[in-house]
């Protein structure tokens, strides 16, 4: 049986009446670059997150450039985030001139070590940025407590983990001065294209962040400050409020799917060396990531059973050859070292079928017997 890591067909085949009267509205209404699909989408995304303003920008990535501009950062300042992400984090700070600080990450959860990151914190600190990686909200009490003891602002990077809630149930989203997320199609919540947006419940950076999405223009041709386009296009707005409308139920399938795994591993081996993502209430598992002995073996394994799977990430930020500069070596974030060596991420998404899920284990624990 063949069981793809992601399989979008099958979430869109449910939706396409709905998706292509979307694009009908749209044409119907020939506003193509934001308007009112890009305001109601992001309404809606701010009323989720429980903030007043979101703010649709062009990918995730901009999302994270976008809110670190609207914050002044730039050359000589420094921001504090995790190694062990996706490259957009860093490459946001970088690209504004600034320099990431890399810190270790929690080994359970792979979110960022909360004393290592309040240990970072030093006097060209502008800016925190956590990342909830694979859908799980990080830990971020000790970190908010001294940011805003310290006046830093924290901008957390949920481009993974729109829906997910910390255990006691606080959204995400509302944590730091602003929140990024992305839509690229393979995320939770996934546009047909490229897309992003940034939350905030704070009146003047969310203006900021506005002013600067449309090259800092107000009024049109006049400009004040230098900003970028950033905008959202209304297509992938509409598809995106037809997919949002579903969320809950595609994350609650996530859910189920992620139990099942558990059940499934339980119930046939206790004895794999294999350690499954932790069971905590408001992870929504944009990621299955597992932890495996030999798993660049165990994955070619799969490969050879048709199972998808995929390794985020190979590499931590701090070893990459882009930022060798900044004077890292191997063995300065072991937990996050480790954890690029032994991750592997198994197909997990809403329709995956209890046969697939077999089909995967299956495969997994012949490998080890
Ligand atoms: C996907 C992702 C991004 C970037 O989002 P894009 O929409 O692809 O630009 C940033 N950070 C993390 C953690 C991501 O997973």
């Amino acid at each position: 049986m063949k069981v793809p890591l992601l399989d979008l067909a099958a979430h869109h085949a449910s939706l396409r009446v709905e998706l292509l009267d979307a694009v009908r509205r749209v044409m119907g209404d020939e506003r193509y670059i934001l308007g009112p699909e890009v305001e109601a989408l992001e309404r809606e995304i701010a009323a989720r997150c429980e903030v007043r303003h979101g703010v649709g920008v062009s990918s995730g990535s901009d999302a994270l450039i976008v809110a670190l501009m609207a914050l002044g950062i730039g050359p000589g300042d420094e921001v504090v985030t995790t190694t062990y992400t996706f490259f957009a984090t860093a490459g946001a700070i970088h690209r504004l001139g600034a320099t990431p600080v890399f810190v270790d990450i929690d080994p359970e959860s792979f979110n960022l070590d909360q004393a290592a990151t309040v240990a970072a914190i030093g006097s060209r600190t502008k800016a925190i940025v956590p990342v909830h990686l694979f859908g799980r909200c990080a830990s971020l009490d000790e970190i908010l407590l001294a940011a805003s003891a310290r006046g830093v602002p924290v901008i957390e990077d949920a481009a993974q983990a729109i829906g997910a809630a910390t255990p006691d149930g606080r959204a995400v989203g509302s944590f730091g001065v602003a929140t990024c997320f992305s839509f690229y199609p393979s995320k939770s919540l996934g546009a047909l294209g490229d897309g992003g947006m940034v939350v905030s419940d704070d009146d003047r950076f969310a203006d900021q962040v506005r002013l600067l999405r449309g090259h800092g223009a107000r009024p049109e041709y006049v400009h004040e400050v230098v900003g970028g386009n950033f905008r959202l296009d209304a297509l992938q707005a509409a598809l995106l409020r037809v997919k949002l409308a579903h969320l809950d139920r595609s994350l609650a399938g996530r859910a189920k799917a992620a139990a099942r795994y558990r059940a499934l591993f339980a119930e046939r081996a206790n004895d794999v060396p294999i350690a499954l993502p932790g069971d905590v209430r408001g992870h929504t598992y944009s990621l299955f990531v597992i932890r495996a002995d030999r798993r660049d073996e165990l994955r070619e394994h799969l490969g050879r059973c048709s199972i998808g799977s995929a390794v985020y990430y190979p590499i931590p930020l701090h070893l990459q050859a882009c930022f060798q500069e900044l004077g890292y070596g191997e063995g300065d974030l072991p937990i996050a070292e480790r954890a690029a060596r032994e991750t592997l991420a198994l197909p997990l998404y809403p329709e995956i079928t209890e046969e697939q899920q077999r089909a995967v284990v299956d495969a997994c624990l012949a490998f080890y017997s």
